[in-house]
């Protein structure tokens, strides 16, 4: 029996892990379909904005509320961590509670094993009540940036789904814990120290028949760890990738100050050259301005649209959008992902020269988004997970304007007198001064 189990065991873990790592070579690849970009920070920098935004969570706490609870779950996740891999050696060896008994004789971790289980009963349930309060705070209270039409749909069934998720999680380690917790009871299984949650579960279990209970405790161990592969799996179609993604992406964050916009070498390049500089080779890619797709825009740009947890701070502290203007920054990061889905879900069924005639520019983002950005960067500032749609929307703005020369007229009274006047003004560069003769008059 217990070899029927191991086998069925490990005919789950390597078909879960078969086609999650699958999936994330697929993101690996659509994030890959970006241009280059060098991130010019040292690793120093690097590694401390990961400590302290992505593993300490610093944004996070602009609003402690929110924070805390977000916090428990973060830590009960990870503290969860200690037991799952307990339930992979046991499912790999036929073991019980490994690290208890160890495998040969003997208490493996004794007290500190009794502790830790403590703590993730504990914590889950501190994180069942958080996720009921997420729930209703997403479903009841309807939060103004949790009801903008950007989540209608599969974003907000994504949403709760995890949320379920959780729930049934918890209510699988309270069934393996809360049924062990009663086979101790009636001398079924050897103690394993006193859990104080699921000692009470247990005791309410022992009264039942013995096959009832060997039921629930294996019901909790089987329904834990599929929930474990289905959570897996659901992840890299979900917002909640961010868990395995805000790491790299704010290792590999921007070093430059915010609000400081990059220069184009592209348009270096133009001006050299045409001041005898630099000149195009044969051969070389025509120039070409800012982004009107996916491909147009960095990796890192990409990295960041997979990375976004949705969770619309950004869209609401933008002044475009809280003035009722079309624009959400948080939009633009989805309109990003899914483009690339979009992308890569055409050139596998079609083959890699696959094109919708679609691009990220008009079918995705429109121009009245782009344009109602006033470039403050409150969306870069309030991001938790260091992600900048400005970034994006720079992109694509240049291409609008340097590319396709598709700029409102107003905006053109200025690009001329820019170039003739040096300045936005529409007064001669002679006459600069002018004010000056006016004082001494
Ligand atoms: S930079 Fe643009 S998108 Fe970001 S908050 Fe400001 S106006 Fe909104
Ligand atoms: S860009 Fe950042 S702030 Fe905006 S929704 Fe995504 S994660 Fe949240």
């Amino acid at each position: 029996m217990k070899i029927v189990q191991i086998i069925i065991f490990a005919a789950l873990t390597g078909g879960s892990f078969f086609f999650f790592l699958k999936k994330v070579r697929e993101i690996y690849n659509n994030i890959m379909m970006g241009r280059k970009e060098e991130i010019s920070s040292d690793s120093s920098f690097r590694w401390k904005q990961m400590l302290l935004v992505a593993f300490g969570q610093q944004k996070m706490f602009k609003r402690p509320v929110a924070a805390l609870l977000h916090l428990v779950i973060y830590i009960s996740f990870c503290i969860t961590q200690i037991e799952l891999l307990e339930i992979f050696i046991d499912g790999f060896t036929g073991s019980h509670r490994i690290l208890y008994f160890g495998l040969f004789e003997g208490n493996f971790l004794g007290s500190l094993y009794t502790l830790v289980i403590n703590m993730i009963e504990i914590l889950s349930l501190l994180t069942f009540f958080v996720t009921l309060a997420f729930l209703y705070r997403r479903n009841l209270l309807k939060l103004p940036r949790f009801t903008k039409a950007e989540l209608k749909g599969w974003p907000m069934r994504d949403a709760n789904q995890i949320l379920i998720f959780e729930i049934l999680l918890i209510f699988f380690i309270f069934c393996m814990n809360g049924g062990d917790k009663a086979l101790q009871i009636v001398g079924e299984h050897e103690q394993t120290g006193h859990f104080i949650l699921s000692s009470i579960v247990g005791k309410a279990l022992s009264g039942l028949p013995l096959g009832a209970i060997h039921f629930i405790e294996r019901l909790g161990w089987w329904g834990h760890i599929c929930m474990v592969f289905v959570f897996m799996n659901y992840l890299p179609y979900s917002k909640h990738l961010h868990i395995a993604l805000a790491f790299p992406n704010t290792y590999f964050s921007r070093p430059e100050p915010k609000g400081e916009m990059k220069n184009m070498p592209n348009i270096q390049k133009e001006v050299a050259s045409m001041f005898g500089g630099a000149q195009t080779e044969e051969g070389e890619e025509p120039m070409y301005f800012g982004a009107k797709d996916v491909t147009d825009l960095s990796w890192k740009n990409l990295l960041d649209a997979y990375t976004c947890t949705e969770c619309g701070r950004c869209t609401a502290a933008c002044p475009a959008n809280l003035t009722g203007k079309k624009l959400s920054p948080r939009k633009i990061m989805m309109d990003t992902r899914d483009r690339m889905e979009d992308i890569a879900k055409g050139k596998k069924e079609h083959g890699p020269e696959f094109t919708d005639n679609k691009t990220l520019l008009g079918d995705y983002i429109t121009k009245e988004e782009l344009r109602a950005c006033t470039t403050c960067n409150a969306c870069v500032e309030e991001c938790p997970v260091n992600i900048s749609p400005l970034s994006i929307i720079l992109e694509l703005r240049r291409n609008l304007i340097m590319e396709q020369s598709d700029s409102p007229s107003e905006w053109n009274t200025i690009f001329s007198n820019l170039e003739n006047n040096q300045a936005p003004w529409q007064f001669s560069p002679q006459d600069r001064l002018n004010w000056v003769a006016e004082l001494n008059d």
